[in-house]
């Protein structure tokens, strides 16, 4: 489904991703791990076309996508939310999920956009209220986004992926600094999606929390690939590696 082959990526002399492959399945939710700098952000950035590699491809349903910008990502139904939610603070929750995803994390796509793509304003509020009732934020529909706690602003970002109709999201730690509570609200929202045919890639430092909700795990240390575990019982013996233990002791 997605698949990137021996992706290289240099900032000068640093080597931020260093022969990189993985892979996601269908209907896979899929968690990539590391120490900070180990390369996990450039590796979204790369698949989701924010930056291009030095090397090696990205493949997304067997098509070589390496290099799209991120519109025509969005086109084909990969979308991404970032580390750091950037919703527009003076506009309504309503507001901010009709315009959508921001490109390049700043600059909004217009509903000029949307328009488009779904014909008509009208069905652009429908779809809007639809995600917004999904995410039961409902209580929130006209609350200013700058008013949001921090885990409202990520189920905010999620309901802005959700306009493109996505078929794979990538989420950038969608719930660092989320209490425990509203964490497993959102992946069980992740879950309900996989059931509508959403493939997941995740970043997320909180193993505790997400550790039951995956299929698949990929450790990054210094831009390469360390490690991976596909199914439950392969996960738990790549995390109970020692060696991979003490590179997160190490850290
Ligand atoms: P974190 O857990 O802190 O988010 P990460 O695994 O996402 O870390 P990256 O942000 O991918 O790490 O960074 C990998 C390395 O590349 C780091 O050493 C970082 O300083 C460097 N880097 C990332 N982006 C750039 C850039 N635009 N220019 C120069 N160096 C960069
Ligand atoms: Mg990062």
């Amino acid at each position: 489904f997605l698949e990137t082959d021996g992706l290289i990526k240099n900032f000068g002399e640093l080597r931020a991703l260093d022969n990189v492959s993985i892979q996601v399945d269908r209907k896979e939710i899929v968690l990539l791990i590391g120490p900070n700098g180990s390369g996990k952000s450039t590796l979204i950035n790369v698949i989701t076309g924010f930056l291009p590699p030095d090397e090696g491809k990205v493949f997304f349903e067997k098509e070589d996508v390496t290099g799209k910008d991120p519109s025509e990502l969005y086109k084909r139904g990969m979308v991404r939310t970032f580390q750091t939610p950037q919703p527009l603070p003076e506009m309504t929750v309503l507001e901010n999920i009709m315009i959508g995803i921001t490109s390049k994390g700043e600059e909004p796509l217009t509903a000029l956009f949307y328009k488009k793509w779904l014909k008509q304003e009208e069905e652009i509020l429908e779809k809007a209220l639809d995600i917004i009732n999904f995410l039961k934020l409902s209580h929130l529909t006209f609350k200013k986004a700058g008013e949001l706690s921090g885990g409202q602003m990520k189920l905010v970002a999620l309901g802005r992926a959700l306009m493109t109709n996505p078929k794979l999201i990538v989420l950038d730690e969608p719930i660092a600094g989320v209490a425990p509570g509203l964490s497993h609200e959102i992946f069980s929202k992740i879950l309900e999606l996989r059931e509508q045919d959403v493939t997941f890639l995740i970043v997320e430092h909180r193993l505790d929390i997400v550790l039951k909700y995956i299929d698949r795990l990929y450790i990054m240390f210094n831009g390469k690939v360390i490690a991976e575990g596909k199914g439950e019982k392969e996960i738990k013996e790549v995390l109970n590696d020692p060696k991979i233990i003490e590179i997160y002791i190490g850290d």
